[in-house]
Order: structure tokens, then sequence, then C-alpha cells
């Protein structure tokens, strides 16, 4: 290999006849060498030990790290779930969060942007802006650094910082680089991607046809609420999302889950239970409510257990499937919607 040219940021979210050329080698099948390696999360060339003591060396050389990205911080609270923050090439940070339930599965929460754009008011990320999309082998990385933390991750969910359907082709690539049966091997049954109802994204997703799970954040069934609470629905009002996700669902055929994320006497009342079994008819879904996970920079507050059980019992009157999310991640700022840092300085927690 020769070593004064140009060389990728990552090794990450490459196929081995993409290492191959990034990596300037010339016999294929160290591509797929390297490529065994790194799927197996092996990151230091020393333990890469089917690659010659020469080609080791030379990559060290020219290619110090196959990483783009640095653990910065390490935190964990009381229910196990661990947020790690990460330093992308350019300095600019984000998070994920490893999540596990009580059967002992082992979650992966990716982000899919450097903050968003989509500005709902209930989401700390929101308070960032947008600073930038990830490339795929961003995404790809941050489920490498949850690897090393727990080696029996096996389920993948977008609802780290940004809106995965506004990246759509490097999520899409660094899902497929996942699922990869020779590689990480995730199914695809076991990656979500959630979204806060970006219409094209949802027919884009429906186009491939493929078993990812579709989570739709909903809030309120109800446009000026919901423009209230998340701006999305000024472009992409409540009859869109609907139509779109009985296209999507005609395709798939799959149940996808709304999120309902349960705001103190703003979307639990009985009106907004109707609303809510109304925007549902004809679809094939299970509404996932989220109680609020407070964030000290944002006005919303918890509902109270009585508002809480108040709602659930006019969503069983109104036939409404739903489950309740038990908050993960709360003590280390990793819950739903709290994940925010300061994009170019320290980790805000
Ligand atoms: S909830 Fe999701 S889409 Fe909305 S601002 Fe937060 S990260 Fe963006």
């Amino acid at each position: 290999m020769n070593q004064r040219r140009k060389m990728p940021k990552s090794l990450y979210a490459m196929k081995p006849n993409e290492l191959l050329g990034a990596l300037h080698l010339e016999k294929p099948f160290q591509g797929r060498q390297i490529y065994r390696w790194l799927t197996r999360g092996i990151v230091d060339y020393e333990k890469m030990t089917d690659l010659s003591k020469t080609l080791r060396s030379e990559l060290q050389e020219s290619m110090p790290s196959v990483l783009s990205t640095t653990v910065l911080t390490h935190q964990e609270d009381e229910t196990g779930a661990i947020k790690i923050a990460l330093r992308l090439h350019d300095g600019l940070i984000i998070e994920a969060v490893l999540l596990t339930d009580d059967k002992g599965r082992s979650t992966a929460c990716l982000s899919s942007q450097v903050g968003c754009a989509m500005g709902c008011t209930f989401c700390r990320t929101a308070t960032m802006g947008l600073e930038r999309n990830l490339q795929a082998f961003e995404i790809v990385e941050q489920f490498v650094h949850l690897l090393h933390i727990d080696p029996s991750v096996s389920h993948i969910v977008f609802m780290g910082m940004g809106e995965p359907m506004a990246n759509f082709d490097e999520v899409i690539k660094a899902i497929s680089f996942l699922h990869d049966s020779d590689g990480f091997n995730i199914g695809y049954r076991r990656i979500t991607i959630s979204t806060c109802g970006l219409v094209p994204g949802i027919k884009a997703l429906g186009e491939l046809n493929l078993p990812i799970k579709l989570a739709v954040s909903l809030v309120a069934a109800d446009d000026k609420l919901r423009t209230l609470l998340m701006p999305v629905n000024k472009a992409y009002p409540l009859t869109e999302v609907k139509e779109a996700l009985v296209g999507y669902q005609a395709t798939v055929q799959k149940r996808f889950t709304l999120e309902y994320v349960m705001l103190k006497e703003q979307n639990t009342s009985y009106e907004d239970a109707t609303k809510l079994a109304s925007f549902i008819r004809g679809l094939d879904v299970m509404v996932n409510l989220i109680p609020w996970n407070p964030a000290a920079e944002l006005a919303w507050e918890t509902p109270t257990a009585k508002e809480i059980s108040r709602f659930t019992k006019a969503l069983e009157q109104m036939g409404v499937p739903y489950t309740r999310r038990h908050a993960r991640g709360k003590g280390v700022n990793g819950a739903c919607g709290q994940l925010a840092v300061q994009a170019r300085g320290r980790n805000t927690q």
C-alpha cells in the first residue's frame, strides 16, 4: 500500500471491496479480512491477527485509528442505562445510549444528526438546532462503541439526536451495513426508525419494503395542538401523515408504533383520547405512551399518575391498543427527548 495517499476518516460503513479501494490494497482477501475484524468490533490492528505484520504496521502508520470518533464521557444510571458522548472528527459532539430491559435485552439508541431542526417543543435536542447530518460511518461507530460496553447488544433504535428521515440515505446506508449477515448481522426486525412524521421519509421507507420497524411520534391527534407542540405539523398535517401511514401499511403490512409523549394538562383529556382513537381508525398500530421526561430548560410538566390513569382508561374504553414505556435512562438524561449537548463544547450534563 502507498502510505502517502489520502486515507478515509473511518473504516466503518464500507463493504470489503470499498475497503480495498479506500486503503489502496491490492489483494481482495485483505478487504474481506479487515471487514470481518471490524464487524466483530475489533478496532485495533494488532488484534487483526490474520493480517501480515507488515500490513498491520503500514495501516497503523497511515491511519492510526479505524474510528473517526472518540468517547468523551460515559455515564450510567440506576436503571443500568449508559449514555456516551462522542467527539466527531470535526469536533462536534453527539450522544448515544445503551438501554437494557427487564429481560436483559440490550438496545442501542443511536443519533442520526448533530442536533435537530424539527423544533419539537418538548425535546431537549431541539434546543440545539441542527448542526449537520451524520454520515453512515458516524452512525455505525456509535453502535461499535456501545458494543464495546455490551457485546450482547442486539437491537437498534433511531431515537437519539436528530430526525432520521431527514438524513434518510445515510441512515439506510448504516442500517444495511449493520444488517449484513457477514457482518454485525442485526435483523431488520430488530431495528426501529422513529420519525416526527416526515411524510416523504415514511413513503420512502414504505417503498424499500423492508421489515424495519417504524415508530411515528404523534403526541397529539389535533392539528392545532400538534402544530403548537411539533412545528413539523405545519408542513405535514395529520391528514397527510395518516395518508402516508395508510400507504405504508398497505405495502409493508406491518404493525407500527405511534409514540405519544404525555404532557401535563396538554394532550391527556378525554377529548384528546377521542381524537387519537379516530386517528388510528383503519391503521394497525400500537400506541406507546411516554410520560414526558423532564428537562430543566423546557416548561412542560409530567402528568400525574391520576391524569395518566384517566387517559389510559379512556383509551381502553375506545379500544385503543397501548403500552406504557418505562422511563429508562432518566438518571443520565438519556431518556426519550433528553439528549442534548453543546455541540462544540462540553457535554451539558
Ligand atoms: S423529538 Fe426527535 S424530531 Fe423532534 S426535535 Fe427531538 S430529536 Fe428532533
